[in-house]
């Protein structure tokens, strides 16, 4: 067995396992051993009944008092219950429907029961949690992504037959010399420590090495690309009339408008595609650049594509754009997946033959039917948003054209290298004149009451108003939550007012709705979660709440309030939170005490620090399996140094002590190269 075995003939699989371990993209032995846990279980940190904090996620050890009872409460729905004890204490243990744990429970028999504590001061309770034996238990687990019928011991016993046939034969990448001046450990230590790990540090340690390595690869495989020889494009855009359109503008651009416009008429002049990143904080106004670029391409004689995230904000600059155009002859439309497939059939027509200048939409862009007939300027809006892949399909429609990529997420120029590519950079660091920063207040759930009321002063104004309450926990129903949320300011304290509700789980058709009522001022308040976080623009909504503000992170909170503070009123945004916790605290502090998108940045970084490499986030990079690279600055510098280095002694990376390391490269090098990315 080696490492490139089908993963059906890995001991304990056989074909059925092969195939869900195939749905989390494993197929052979060596992608098992790099298919790392998403975070751990720590059964070593055993707490008594009495220590175990209500809300807490922990590992309890206690004797099961009598076997659980079974109550069929409704069809195909059965709850056990029991008590269990430390001697000292009682904690009920509530099962859902899962015979096959509540048979498993013996009278007297001691447990580790693992979950999240529940209940109330006189009687802790356990829904759902995980019980074993104490004797083969106690260690902190690995926790893995999962799909339906595949549970997470399973897998954990299968990385542990895969680490024990084969791990010996996974190839070091690193050179010693690497290794001893960065301070990390084997390949193979790292990948039985990433899996296994004896306690925090050897996890925090192998991942180090690990995401090291995704970042050298990576960077080595970049710098490789960006020697090559760019493509070229037959789309110059050599008469620079961006001018003329500032002129038509209802507002004097700003000089870092002013600067990034320039910069852009400069590169799509050329015959080699432009390939910028326009960078500034919410409220820049970084569609106004983007308008001007589209109108440049145009007045040259292309077509551009201009890519959304979501079909609100694809709508929001389709209305923004045809503004800008309105006493133009530029021709633009709006493509989303929702349209009317005979709506859509008259656009793919008008698109190949040159009659729409402008096609802004989601990603239904990058169907197959949409073909141009001369595309020459390529914008996307919330680049993180979108993979390479997507990025990539948009520009073969064109031939060559030329990038701009809007992002309001600041990042560090090293890091963007690495996500975009050989790109150039401007920065709006400058917001529009006349804008007043956003008051922040951060309250507790006591206040409620007055927070409403001084909510009530801005609606009575004339102004309107966002409340965003966070998705709930797992297990409760978002939805409802949200839908009653609404109702009961609806009944209550608002009921004099129009109360909107725009929630993830609703139709774009339903969203869009609410937001043109919302902007309309047929809605005057708006309940949401979290959809408005990127891009709607009403300048009229000065006041927002957000509802347990501590579960949102640092960046979400300052996108949150960049929907308002965009007209001409004092805004002001109230973060209600009840929470003790010092991080919690530092953050709503931080959003109190200032508006810099990239103060914010900067502190979001330094508090989430490295350990929350587990994140989910999608940066769309082929094999970025850990390295979530916007949290990773230093690791991403050290990567970047020692890539240089090597490639300063050794630039074809033909020493032997390279071989490893060359055919990584390679490995990522074919699959960026594939996928297009320039
Ligand atoms: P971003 O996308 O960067 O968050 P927008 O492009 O949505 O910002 O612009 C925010 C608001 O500011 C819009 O209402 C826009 O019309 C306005 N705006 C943009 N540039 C200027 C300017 N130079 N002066 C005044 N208002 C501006
Ligand atoms: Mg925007």
């Amino acid at each position: 067995m080696d490492l490139q075995t089908d993963i059906q003939y890995l001991k304990g699989v056989g074909e059925k396992r092969a195939v869900l371990l195939r749905k989390l993209g494993i197929c052979t032995v060596d992608d098992l051993l790099h298919f790392y846990p998403r975070t751990y279980e720590d059964w070593t940190n055993i707490r008594t009944i009495e220590e175990a904090a209500i809300g807490e996620t922990c590992c309890v050890r206690a004797v099961v008092d009598r076997k659980p009872i079974g109550v069929r409460i409704r069809k195909g729905m059965t709850v056990f219950k029991t008590d269990v004890t430390d001697g000292k204490s009682l904690m009920q243990i509530t099962i859902f429907n899962n015979r096959f744990l509540a048979e498993k429970l013996e009278t007297g028999e001691e447990y580790l029961f693992f979950g999240r504590v529940s209940g109330n001061l006189w009687k802790k309770e356990m829904v759902s949690p995980m019980a074993e034996k104490p004797q083969s238990a106690e260690r902190i687990h690995p926790v893995y992504r999962l799909t339906e019928g595949l549970s997470g011991r399973t897998v954990e016993r299968l990385v542990s037959a895969a680490l024990e046939h084969c791990a010996a034969q996974c190839a070091e990448t690193l050179p010693q010399s690497i290794r001893d001046t960065y301070c990390l450990c084997g390949i193979r230590d790292a990948l039985y420590n990433i899996h296994f790990p004896p306690d925090a540090d050897y996890a925090d340690h192998a991942r180090r090495r690990l995401i090291f390595e995704e970042l050298l690869t990576l960077t080595l495989s970049m710098r490789s690309m960006r020697t090559r020889n760019r493509a070229r494009t037959e789309c110059a855009a050599l008469n620079d009339c961006t001018a003329a359109f500032l002129n038509t503008l209802p507002f004097v651009p700003t000089g870092a408008q002013s600067r990034a416009v320039q910069a852009i008429a400069a590169d799509m002049a050329r015959n080699v595609p432009m390939n910028r990143l326009l960078q500034g904080d919410v409220g820049s106004g970084k569609t106004a650049v983007a308008a001007a670029a589209v109108y440049l391409a145009v007045h040259n004689g292309m077509q551009c594509a201009f890519m959304a995230p979501t079909e609100i904000l694809a709508m929001q600059h389709f209305k923004t754009l045809s503004a800008f155009f309105e006493d133009s002859d530029i021709r633009i439309a709006l493509l989303t997946g929702s349209a009317k497939a005979s709506e859509k059939r008259k656009i793919y027509a008008a698109l190949q033959s040159g009659e729409i200048h402008v096609l802004v939409g989601t990603h239904a862009l990058i169907t197959p039917e949409v073909v141009f007939h001369r595309l020459g300027l390529v914008i996307t809006d919330e680049q993180h948003r979108f993979g390479v892949e997507q990025r990539a399909a948009l520009g073969e429609k064109g031939d060559n054209p030329h990038l701009l990529v809007m992002s309001a997420t600041p990042i560090p120029r090293t890091l963007a290298l690495m996500i975009y590519g050989d790109l150039d950079v401007s920065v709006l660091d400058e917001l529009p004149p006349g804008r007043k920063p956003v008051k922040t207040y951060a309250v507790t759930g006591e206040k409620r009451e007055r927070v409403w009321n001084y909510v009530k002063k801005y609606l009575d104004k004339g102004m309107q108003g966002y409340i965003v309450c966070p998705l709930v926990e797992e297990g409760e129903l978002p939805l409802a939550a949200a839908e009653e949320y609404a109702a009961q300011l609806r009944e209550g304290p608002f009921h004099r007012y129009a109360v909107g509700l725009m929630h993830g789980r609703m139709k774009p058709r339903d969203k869009e709705e609410v937001m043109r009522n919302f902007a309309d001022r047929n809605i005057q308040l708006l309940v949401s979660t979290t959809v408005i976080e990127v891009g709607v623009d009403v300048p009229n909504a000065a006041i927002m709440v957000i509802e347990n503000a501590e579960r949102f992170g640092l960046s979400q909170l300052h996108q949150l309030r960049g929907r308002i503070g965009r007209g001409q009123a004092e805004s002001s945004c109230i973060l209600i939170s009840d929470a003790q916790n010092d991080e919690a605290l530092r953050r709503l502090r931080i959003m109190t005490q200032t508006n810099d998108g990239f103060r914010i940045a900067d502190e979001d970084l330094k508090m989430r620090g490295p350990g929350d490499f587990f994140g989910a986030r999608q940066h769309g990079l082929p094999q970025m399996k850990i390295a979530d690279m916007l949290e990773q600055t230093e690791l991403v510098h050290e990567a970047g140094e020692a890539a240089e280095k090597l490639l300063r002694e050794d630039p074809n990376l033909s020493a032997p002590e390279h071989r490893a390391l060359c055919a990584a490269v390679e490995k990522l090098f074919a699959k960026i190269g594939s996928s297009g990315m320039n």
